[in-house]
């Protein structure tokens, strides 16, 4: 597969004369050169969104549909292809990123047939003097702005809804990784969509090349995937034109085991949970509330299991955590984890950063008290602070008082007791008895600074549609 380095605008590849490395963070080694847009791209990139919107928007659903089908086919025949570029730009191990590439490659199948079904609404008025018409129509030329933990994923989750409702996109990856977010657009190019459709630009977050695209008024909405400090700057620049927003951010997610849990059934999910993505998901477990007459032995179970993995790049044969995305954010997790043994914390496993090349943090369970400073922050490293809890309402309490409601998880061998606390976490997605709940027919989101709207499932193409009300006299 080419290894594509250059702009994606109106259907062409377009170098530039500034461009940025991008690293292998297991070695430190330049994968990349990738250009960096200037104004003019940028320009060119809304451009060719605007003036390729009123066709597309126009072109049957049917025809969108089947272009998003055969991008699912192209990228379900290049998961291993597409995966390696994940895995050397991310960091994340070669299995993972096989993972994320088909759940990448599932959010094109779900929308090409969530694209024919969208239906509106024909009825009388309760008055009786009129007809009541509802349509929905593409909101219309989208941006979309994409974080680094999920290079494919994240992308696909919204360009799949923006075709699938008519919209044209200009899509902004994080600077980290943007070879995967090339390499899909070179997916979708293949399967025929139509130039100016989709557009990408990489840019550095420091510049002003996302608000100058705000800037034009021709955007009609921004779709944003990243931390919750971006997310609300972004959502104060769009107030400008009054742009429709969607904002998947930070989470902190509570992983809870109730004391009548099934043990091994709860640390097997607490890996999964803690792990996926070496723990830099916003999905991830970030704080442990076991009940107190198992919480050691949980603690004791999970760090012999955390333990055991092996470290290394993520191409490595064997290796079952790879590096972080850069040293900067491996050192953000030291930082946390020194932090949180200064304020009394007591390691079990992990926590010292070992020498030589590469982003490496080790597997790392912790025991602290429950007003630790390491439970206010997304962690985003394999890192498990373990806290015991007296009760099921002290764990709910603990786990709502976060500014935070992405998801939760709970365990708990009385299902109907589970359900209880489940439903009583203030989160937009409830993992019961299970480590990972991430699907493409569900909706994914969260409630208070996790977020606004839905990805995924029958929200998620909502995102990137209009309601328009009209009213005849017939
Ligand atoms: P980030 O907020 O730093 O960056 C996200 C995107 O915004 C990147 O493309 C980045 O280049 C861009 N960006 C950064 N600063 C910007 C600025 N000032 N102006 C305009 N654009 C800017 O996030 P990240 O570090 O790439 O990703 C990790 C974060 O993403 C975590 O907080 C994680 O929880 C969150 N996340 C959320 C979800 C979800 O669905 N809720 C999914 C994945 C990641």
């Amino acid at each position: 597969m080419t290894l594509h380095d250059r702009l994606f605008i109106a259907g062409t590849w377009r170098a530039s004369s500034r461009t940025a490395s991008v690293h292998d963070p297991s070695d430190g080694s330049v994968l990349a050169n990738v250009a960096i847009a200037d104004d003019q791209d940028l320009d060119d990139a809304v451009n060719a969104a605007a003036t390729s919107f009123p066709a597309f928007a126009a072109t049957p659903a049917r025809e969108r549909a089947e272009m998003l089908r055969r991008a699912f086919e192209i990228m379900s025949s290049e998961i291993d292809a597409i995966a390696t570029i994940v895995s050397q730009e991310n960091g994340k191990v070669l299995a993972d990123a096989i993972g994320e590439v088909t759940y990448a490659a599932e959010f094109l199948r779900w929308f090409s047939e969530e694209a024919v079904r969208v239906s509106g609404d024909f009825r009388a008025s309760p008055s009786g003097d009129k007809t009541i018409i509802v349509t929905h129509d593409p909101v219309g030329p989208s941006l979309l702005i994409t974080p680094w933990n999920f290079p494919a994923a994240m992308v696909t989750r919204k360009i799949g809804p923006a075709l699938a409702a008519g919209c044209t996109v200009v899509l902004k990856p994080a600077l980290e990784t943007p070879l995967t977010a090339l390499a899909i657009a070179d997916v979708f190019d293949r399967a025929g969509v139509p130039p100016g459709v989709i557009n990408v630009v990489i840019a550095s977050p420091a510049g002003p090349a996302v608000s100058r695209m705000l800037a034009d008024s021709r955007i009609r909405n921004l779709s944003f995937t990243g931390s919750t400090e971006v997310g609300k700057l972004l959502i104060r620049q769009s107030a400008e034109h009054v742009l429709r927003t969607s904002m998947e951010l930070g989470g902190n997610a509570p992983f809870l085991v109730l004391e009548d849990a099934d043990l091994d059934e709860a640390v097997r999910a607490a890996m999964v949970a803690k792990l996926r993505n070496g723990g830099a998901a916003c999905t991830a477990a970030n704080r442990f509330y076991i009940a107190r007459p198992i919480a050691a032995e949980f603690a004791r179970r999970l760090a012999d299991a955390m333990t055991a993995l092996r470290t290394g790049p993520g191409l490595g044969e064997g290796v079952q955590l790879g590096a972080s995305v850069s040293v900067g954010e491996r050192d953000k997790i030291a930082r946390l984890v020194d932090g949180a043994v200064a304020d009394g914390g007591v390691t079990l496993t992990g926590g010292v950063v070992p020498d030589g090349l590469g982003a490496f943090y080790p597997p790392t369970v912790l025991t602290v008290d429950a007003d630790n400073p390491i439970l206010d922050v997304e962690i985003f490293g394999p890192v498990a602070p373990v806290v015991a809890v007296d009760s099921d309402d002290e764990a709910i309490r603990l786990a709502n008082a976060s500014a935070y409601g992405l998801i939760s998880y709970v365990f708990g061998g009385d299902l109907r007791r589970t359900l209880a606390v489940a439903k009583r976490l203030e989160a937009g997605m409830v993992a019961v008895n299970r480590g990972v709940i991430s699907d493409p027919a569900a909706p994914f989101g969260g409630v208070k600074e996790s977020g606004v709207g839905r990805e995924g499932g029958f929200a998620g193409i909502h995102e990137f549609l209009e309601s328009k009300y009209i009213g005849v006299e017939l």
